[in-house]
């Protein structure tokens, strides 16, 4: 029998809902004005965003790909050079290291925190590293500090990949504020979402803000006169315009997240499962709230038939992806990865779900656990 109640892994319209008067003004605002790339509207939000940052530079682009790509183009990492990522990320880091030629090094996450092992990284270092990319996974900030300590007197890059992490902290400073630049995406589901495509790079390194600026747009500082080869990767003045009322929202729906994956703990802390952990150092956003289930797929069936929907972060790691069976790494190479892929499981949580919503799941879960 199917099931009456249907619980969205996140609900895409109701941010709209919620701001619509203020959107539909912003949006229509560029509409009519007539210019609609590199105006004034991204110019606000490059100033809103690096201030809610904390850096004193932001640069838009057109996704979090090119995000990635374009700041390890502006540190110029190229063929020869050997980039660390971590062994469980969504592809998009793996694809930027490969985007520029460099050599993907990875390493494995700490198995409570999922997010990449900082003694791990010490390890991998050689004469050749050029870059880190810690990503900020599931929401929450990862040890960029302790990277960019254990890579001091080096000439590496670090690059935190922030695409999960808008409004993280560590140590009290925000995630794209804690190594050289940062990536930012703002696909519609991420915690700042866009309505289409859109990426940023926040970064305290002027030389390298200006490079990406370039870059982004042809090469070209001067109208006509191009610098470098770039590509085209603009951050177009719609979505800068919908981003900048988005963002005043953004930390009451980080907090609304954090409300609803306490909830999520106090009614799961029994039962026979791995909940996420926080170090006392740092904060997540709650991206997804990743739970680690044992028969994940039946758990994951019998919460369907519920009208529960789940999804999994993420089902294959990169390094077992045919885009990357050139490398070389078959399963049991990086064994916590493999693990972790194996009985991972997000939960539907955001901004708008209600408490209501919150208890229907965990009950859910618990029967399907028991
Ligand atoms: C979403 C995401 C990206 C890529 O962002 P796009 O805007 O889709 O290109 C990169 N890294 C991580 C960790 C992501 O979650």
């Amino acid at each position: 029998m199917p099931s009456e109640r249907r619980i969205p892994f996140l609900d895409m319209t109701a941010p709209y809902r919620e701001l619509r008067q203020d959107l539909d003004e912003a949006v229509g605002r560029v509409l009519s004005g007539g210019w609609y790339l590199l105006g004034e509207e991204l110019a606000a939000f490059e100033r809103e965003f690096a201030s809610y940052v904390g850096t004193e530079h932001c640069v838009g682009v057109a996704n979090g790909l090119d995000a990635l790509t374009l700041a390890l183009r502006a540190a110029n990492i190229g063929p020869g050079d050997e980039v660390i990522v971590p062994s469980n990320t969504y592809i998009a880091t793996w694809l930027a290291v490969s985007n520029v030629g460099a050599t993907i090094v990875p390493v494995e996450p700490r198995v409570d925190t999922y997010t990449i092992d900082s003694e791990g990284v010490k390890s991998a270092l050689t004469e050749k590293t050029r870059a880190v990319i810690p990503v900020h996974l599931y929401g929450l900030a990862a040890d960029a500090p302790g990277i960019v300590a254990a890579c001091a007197g080096r000439d590496v890059f670090v690059l935190e990949d922030a695409a999960q992490a808008h409004g993280a902290t560590h140590r009290g400073l925000r995630a794209g504020n804690l190594g050289h630049a940062a990536a930012w995406s703002f696909y519609p589901a991420k915690n700042l979402g866009a309505f289409g495509d859109a990426g940023a790079v926040t970064t305290n390194d002027s030389a390298v803000a200006d490079k990406i600026r370039a870059l982004r747009n042809y090469g070209s500082r001067t109208k006509y006169v191009n610098d470098t080869r770039g590509v085209n990767s603009r951050l177009d003045e719609v979505q800068a315009a919908a981003l900048r009322v988005k963002l005043r929202s953004l930390d009451a729906w980080n907090a609304r997240r954090a409300a609803a994956a306490a909830l999520y703990g106090e009614w799961l802390r029994n039962a026979d499962l791995v909940l996420p952990v926080v170090p006392d150092n740092a904060t997540s956003v709650w991206h997804v709230y990743p739970v680690r289930v044992t028969r994940r797929d039946q758990v994951r069936a019998t919460l369907a038939a519920k009208g529960i929907d789940t999804l999994i972060h993420y089902p294959i790691p990169p390094h077992l992806q045919d885009a990357y069976a050139d490398l070389n790494m078959p399963a049991g190479t990086f064994p916590i990865s493999e693990r972790i892929h194996a009985n991972i499981l997000s939960l539907p949580i955001g901004p708008h779900i209600s408490d209501e919503d919150i208890a229907y799941v965990a009950e859910a879960v618990l029967a399907a656990v028991a």
